[in-house]
């Protein structure tokens, strides 16, 4: 696929006319807020603006809806959408309503009198955009209720549906072909994401779409960091919490685990660590995973843990983060779930943990699957296409595009192995000696007890298989087991290990191993930079905001929040993070300065505009504007204004209070706050505090140990810093 083979030629803008695409500008950034088309969006506009057909391929986030939307309030008439989700149905019309667009939906789950009144809507012409089920709009009724009307255009959504070689084919989408011969004279536009050439052939025939234009755009997604990280001496949870911690403190976000018992398991401990998180596997009842569904839509800051049955239908433009605790089964389903990241276009994280157990275990998956040898084969190979890319020592995203037939000529700068290249060093040596290691022992052995082996640890076990008597007992003493670890993994990844046919873990030789045992062949071994210290890697997300900004953003955030419950709609529905971010950084003052806001459009001006301006207001008097503290004494800082005490920002945050007390020690100590406000200390307990300092000279030395030793530890290390940063 090549971005641009498919482009146009022609400057449409001026072959539509200027008029009905000034129209189209004015629509943009009255009802939407936003000042200029993404590109595509506006060749696809003018085209439909036209009168023609379109196919639009465009990844996940890369605007598809206005592509539609906007033709549809220029041209004269109701847009009809056709979207395969009902549940969807809903959540696509309450957020255009809030833009102050006139739009309905019509499916099997509304009553009879619901159902007329949108009719009759339609038939008086009061609706700017309808959305149907494909099953519902092929029926007579309703194709007889269509020509009472204009229609602007038919959008077909998600048109990936109607091919059979796709991967949701819905045979409805067949019936679709019917609306060309009907109605010969309105446009209809095909939406997918997915962008194969067999499923592009399949749309233009069944949609019958031969005359329409191609618009493909570049199934890049810029926004979105990749990092697949090996697992080293931590476990994948310990790692998973690493990165949540440090580059999402309070994002919302998805984790993806393999197994039921992995994602309750996970849940609980991302619970118990203090964040919000929920489960969601198809073992679930239908109405908890609804509630968590609903939950992660309409709170703030929720992680869902699930297998991978969530995620079709979820259309949360501000997901910052999907991590992956095992390894997809192909890049396409690597691509399409960490998709789900960043729909808004803002920065974004897809993160993945492996190790060699989720090689060897997807193998013999493989291997014990019901399916054809050709079946299997192709599973082989989308696995080991997938392996290729987690042990690349290249740029990341040029390989997931390329996989997907674009080239891109410059590596991203944006993914792990561009920002930390990783080294590569002959690893001949000690891969003969993990080889030898396997064959020595009788090839019955899983990877822990291998290193034991190399290591030379001589336990029970070991004396009792006489392992301790082998040549290559002990010959890897001088390497790290992480570097083993790694090894080992490597050498299953390029296939000179395999793991055993019954899946008792015992690693096994191939005859890929023999030339490199022999000396005949080298291995390269691929070496990464520890990342246990992921401050010193690229900035995190949440630098994303100036800190001078954040408590303001935050503010701002918990207005949302209150908003959004009041109106009944999900947060990112009343407003976007990008709008919240330049609310933050440009503070308007006045309603006609929050028109220049991205996303603020007459109608969400007219709903939340006044709301917006008296937070900003108040802010603008406030001593956090101008502090020189991080970032993160911010976030504790806005919280507690907001009137939070520390232990319920500790349990938000999921960080230890005594790191919230530093924060507030910090704020204590810049003025900003007092002692009392921060700390709600009876007069007492202060006095008892105050006289231990005294005894143990601690505003002298200004070391708090002996002080919290005279007081028994009854009071948190915390609590003494805050009050030593007033007094002391
Ligand atoms: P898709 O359906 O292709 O996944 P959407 O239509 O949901 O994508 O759009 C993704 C995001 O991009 C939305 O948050 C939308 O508000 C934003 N967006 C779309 N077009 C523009 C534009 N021209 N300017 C700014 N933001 C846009
Ligand atoms: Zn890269």
């Amino acid at each position: 696929m090549s971005a641009d083979a498919l482009r146009l030629p022609l400057a449409f803008e001026s072959a539509v006319g200027n008029d009905s695409m000034a129209l189209a500008r004015a629509k943009l950034d009255k009802i939407f807020g936003f000042k200029n088309f993404r590109p595509l969006q506006g060749d696809i506009i003018a085209t439909l603006l036209d009168g023609r057909d379109c196919l639009a391929l465009m990844p996940t986030g890369g605007g598809k809806s206005l592509c539609y939307q906007i033709p549809s309030l220029v041209r004269r008439g109701t847009g009809i959408v056709v979207s395969p989700l009902i549940a969807l149905m809903q959540d696509q019309v309450d957020a255009l309503r809030d833009f102050g667009v006139r739009a309905a939906f019509l499916n099997s789950t509304q009553d009879r009198a619901t159902q007329d009144s949108i009719e009759r809507q339609f038939a008086a012409g009061s609706l700017d955009l309808l959305y149907v089920a494909p099953e519902r709009l092929v029926q007579d009724r309703t194709l007889s209720l269509l020509e009472r009307n204009d229609i602007a255009l038919f959008a077909i959504d998600e048109a990936h549906c109607v091919s059979q070689w796709g991967h949701d084919f819905r045979p409805e989408y067949r019936q679709l072909k019917i609306l060309a011969r009907r109605f010969p004279n309105v446009p209809r536009i095909a939406l997918t994401a997915t962008a194969d050439e067999r499923t592009r052939q399949d749309i233009v025939s069944e949609l019958s779409l031969e005359n329409a234009s191609t618009f493909i755009a570049s199934f890049d997604r810029p926004n979105i960091r990749y990092t697949i990280a090996e697992l080293g001496s931590v476990s994948a949870r310990e790692r998973l919490w690493q990165f949540i911690a440090t580059e999402h403190p309070t994002d919302a976000g998805v984790v993806y685990c393999l197994s039921r018992k992995s994602v309750e398991e996970t849940a609980a401990w991302l619970s118990s660590k203090g964040r919000k998180a929920l489960a969601y596997h198809a073992g679930l009842d239908a109405s908890v995973r609804a509630a968590a569904q609903t939950k992660f839509l309409t709170e703030d800051g929720l992680i869902i843990v699930a297998t991978i049955a969530f995620g079709m239908g979820i259309d949360k433009p501000d997901v910052r983060f999907v991590a992956h605790l095992n390894l997809p089964k192909s890049i396409e389903s690597y691509y399409q779930e960490t998709g789900r990241a960043g729909r808004d276009g803002e920065a974004a994280n897809a993160w993945l943990a492996y190790g060699l157990n989720d090689i060897v275990q997807l193998r013999q998956w493989i291997a014990q699957s019901e399916g054809s040898d050709a079946f299997k084969q192709v599973q082989r190979q989308k696995l080991d296409a997938l392996v290729g890319l987690a042990e690349m020592p290249g740029c990341r995203r040029q390989a997931l595009l390329a996989y997907f037939g674009e080239t891109r000529p410059i590596p991203c700068g944006n993914c792990d192995n561009c920002l930390t290249p990783p080294r590569t060093e002959d690893g001949t040596v000690i891969a003969q000696k993990a080889l030898s290691a396997v064959y020595r022992t009788g090839q019955r052995f899983g990877v822990t007890y291998l290193i034991d082996v190399l290591a030379g640890k001589a336990d029970e076990r070991m004396l009792r298989n006489g392992h301790d008597r082998l040549s290559v007992f002990g010959i890897g003493k001088d390497v790290a087991p992480t570097i083993w670890k790694s090894l080992f993994r490597q050498l299953a990844a390029q296939g000179y290990l395999t793991g055993d046919d019954e899946g008792a873990g015992s690693l096994l030789l191939t005859d890929r191993a023999r030339p490199l045992l022999r000396g005949e062949e080298k291995f390269l071994l691929r070496v990464t930079r520890p990342t246990a210290k992921p401050s010193r890697r690229a900035a995190p997300m949440i630098a994303k905001i100036a800190h001078e900004n954040q408590p303001l953003f935050d503010a701002l955030k918990a207005l949302r929040s209150k908003l959004a419950a009041a109106a009944k709609l999900p947060p990112y529905v009343v407003a976007q993070d990008k709008t919240l971010i330049e609310l933050a950084e440009k503070r308007p003052a006045n309603e006609a300065a929050l028109h220049e806001i991205i996303g603020l459009g007459a109608s969400k001006i007219t709903r939340y505009g006044a709301a917006f301006l008296s937070v900003i207001g108040e802010f603008k008097k406030h001593p956090t504007l101008t502090n020189r503290l991080s970032a993160s004494v911010n976030v504790t800082l806005a919280a507690h204004l907001r009137g939070e005490d520390a232990e319920d920002i500790a349990s938000e945050r999921g960080l230890e209070l005594t790191t919230i007390y530093g924060h507030l020690a910090e704020a204590i100590e810049a003025g900003l706050i007092s002692a009392d406000d921060a700390l709600k200390l009876d007069p007492g307990e202060r006095d008892e505090i105050e006289a231990a300092f005294d005894q143990c000279h601690t505003r002298d030395s200004g070391k708090l140990g002996p002080a919290f030793a005279a007081l028994d530890g009854r009071y948190d290390y915390g609590i003494l810093k805050c009050l030593l940063a007033e007094i002391g």
